[in-house]
């Protein structure tokens, strides 16, 4: 596989940041169509042992209201969840969409993202929503740097260090069914 995000374009239209009635995807009607059909999935956070949560997921060929959609749902979910980040497969969604806390104010949908630097490392104790009542130690990058695409279609590259970086290879590794319970040491939760 490409170590580049970037989509192929739709083969509708022939674009990847324009639907395929020619609206910029974020301006979309049919985003409301889409939003409303994620809303309507009742889309509910999946727990360790669901062996969806093991698969690997596939890259998002291009970018629609579907997408938009999902990636807006996965930013929706940060808060009630109380997550830094959120993977789609956490939701049975098999595709490389993540959601990550950037600050306080900022949350950001990131879609095919890929890892391009890593520096550093540290060990860290770390959960995971889909493992309830659970903490691990695991080996992480202090810094790593993110490719990949916005939900406008647009090309992003996110930088994170210490606790940001963490959460974005959390994210990651889910997109590729890797969870804490394979990597980490289980610790105590106090
Ligand atoms: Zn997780």
């Amino acid at each position: 596989m490409s170590n580049e995000p970037f989509p192929e374009n739709c083969q509708d239209c022939d674009s990847f940041s324009r639907c395929c009635f020619g609206h910029e995807v974020l301006e979309c009607p049919r985003n409301q169509e889409a939003a409303e059909a994620v809303r309507q999935a009742k889309l509910v956070l999946l727990i360790a042992p669901d062996r969806r949560l093991r698969e690997k997921c596939s890259p998002v060929p291009f970018i629609n209201e579907t997408v938009v959609a999902l990636g807006r749902f996965l930013e929706s979910q940060l808060d009630p969840l109380e997550a830094a980040g959120l993977a789609a497969p956490q939701f049975g969604l098999l595709t490389r969409i993540i959601a990550v806390r950037i600050d306080n104010q900022t949350t950001r949908a990131i879609v095919n993202p890929v890892i391009t630097r890593e520096r550093g490392e540290h060990f860290v104790y770390e959960a995971c929503r889909s493992l309830p009542g659970r903490q691990y130690k695991v080996k992480r990058p202090k810094i790593v740097k993110v490719k990949g695409l916005g939900l406008d279609g647009s090309a992003i590259t996110v930088k994170g260090s210490d606790f940001l970086a963490q959460v974005l290879v959390h994210e990651i590794q889910h997109l590729d069914g890797i969870m804490l319970d394979t990597i980490g040491t289980p610790h105590p939760v106090v």
